[in-house]
């Protein structure tokens, strides 16, 4: 490192993990000289986005020129309607990724602790680490979050607890009653993020309901996202539901056109689809129904899941069996860098996705 960026720079930038992203399938087809792949690692909508999406992303291709609407405004209206969190109460972001950046910005100082679960997602982490936050991170038990310790590590210096719900890379949920329970004993000077990226896919009905607690009034920031189930995950787009207090915090720290043209225009038409994301939400569900029973067969241990992945133990190296299932042309993710080395994440794909994963890992598990 040169002596300018060791002096100059901040010291939080060292203490940074970098992201591991899902490899991307170019990178791949390089890499091996492979042709045919398939990428079941980053929880995309194997459907692809909205036909109504994509009508609306090219008959705007013409508008570029101009900067997109700062406000969002036809957005957070349908989002309000959808919701019914009023539209002042409504953030929307260049993914929800950079939402969790934004409320770091707007609430963390150095020495101030952040409360989330491990492991879980690495984005809490980042942004907080950023900030120059403290991270407490309290481990799944069963993997799920422990509610109960997560409130007990709260300490006057909390700002921050992240509940990820259903959790990456785990596929659980919390439920209702047990959130009630946390929320009656979190101060209302601690703010609670909900992290919803896979809400759409939660099929418990148990599951919490995180919206009631911002019309009560508490600092609760629930967040959403279109990569997921509404398959726009390259257009960058994910919002934030809360009260207008905090809406209008973090719209401080916001770039005033942070959100492009052509995702707000396609999350619309996204949202107005919602025969595309109940195509989604079936083949998601009959694609689970397959894995388990091939897992089962298998032998293998799987974490029952509430999203569009599963995480499942191989009982064998995960980098050896991802090296080993790339040399197939099937891209997962492995197990490790959540700090369980013989499990692979993977997205639960088309039929045809499915099947190929399952023979793939049939071949390289020998069973
Ligand atoms: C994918 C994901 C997100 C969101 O991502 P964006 O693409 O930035 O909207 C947020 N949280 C979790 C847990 C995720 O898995």
């Amino acid at each position: 490192m040169s002596d300018f960026i060791s002096k100059k720079a901040r010291s939080e930038i060292f203490k940074l993990k970098p992201y591991v992203p899902g490899k991307p399938i170019e990178e791949v087809k390089r890499e091996l000289g492979l042709e045919d792949i398939i990428k079941i690692a980053s929880n995309e909508n194997p459907l692809g986005p909205s036909p109504q999406a994509l009508k609306a992303v090219q008959e705007n291709l013409n508008q570029i020129h101009f900067y997109p609407d700062s406000n969002c405004y036809h957005l957070k209206k349908k989002l309000s309607s959808f919701t019914g969190i009023e539209e002042e109460g409504i953030l929307v972001g260049n993914g929800s990724d950079e939402l969790l950046k934004l409320i770091a910005e707007t609430f963390l100082n150095r020495g101030d602790e952040v409360v989330f679960a491990v492991p879980s997602f690495v984005e809490y982490e980042f942004t907080a680490v950023i900030m120059g936050a403290e991270c407490i991170t309290v481990p799944l038990v069963g993997f799920k979050h422990d509610l109960r310790a997560m409130r007990e590590a709260v300490s006057d210096k909390t700002k921050i607890i992240y509940i990820c719900n259903p959790n990456n890379p785990t596929g659980t949920i919390v439920d209702a009653d047990e959130v009630d329970d946390f929320m009656a004993h979190i101060p209302d000077d601690v703010l609670v993020i909900f992290d919803e990226a896979y809400y759409e896919y939660v099929e418990n009905r148990n599951y919490a309901n995180s919206l009631k607690y911002i019309k009560d009034n508490r600092n609760v920031i629930t967040l959403r996202t279109f990569s997921k189930v509404y398959g726009l995950a390259g257009l960058r787009i994910g919002y934030a539901l809360t009260t207008p207090f905090i809406a209008q915090a973090v719209e401080r720290v916001t770039e005033p056109f942070n959100v492009n043209m052509l995702a707000q225009l396609a999350a619309i038409a996204a949202l107005d689809d919602q025969e595309h994301v109940e195509k989604s939400r079936q083949m998601n569900f009959e694609g689970k129904q397959y894995l388990y029973s091939e897992f089962d067969k298998m032998g293998l241990n799987y974490i029952e899941t509430d999203a569009n992945f599963i995480f499942v133990d191989t009982g064998k190296d995960s980098q050896e069996v991802f090296g080993e299932l790339l040399r197939k042309g099937i891209i997962v993710r492995t197990g490790d860098i959540f700090g369980f080395p013989t499990f692979i994440r993977v997205t639960i794909g088309t039929q045809e996705e499915n099947a190929r994963f399952i023979d793939g890992l049939r071949g390289v598990l020998e069973r």
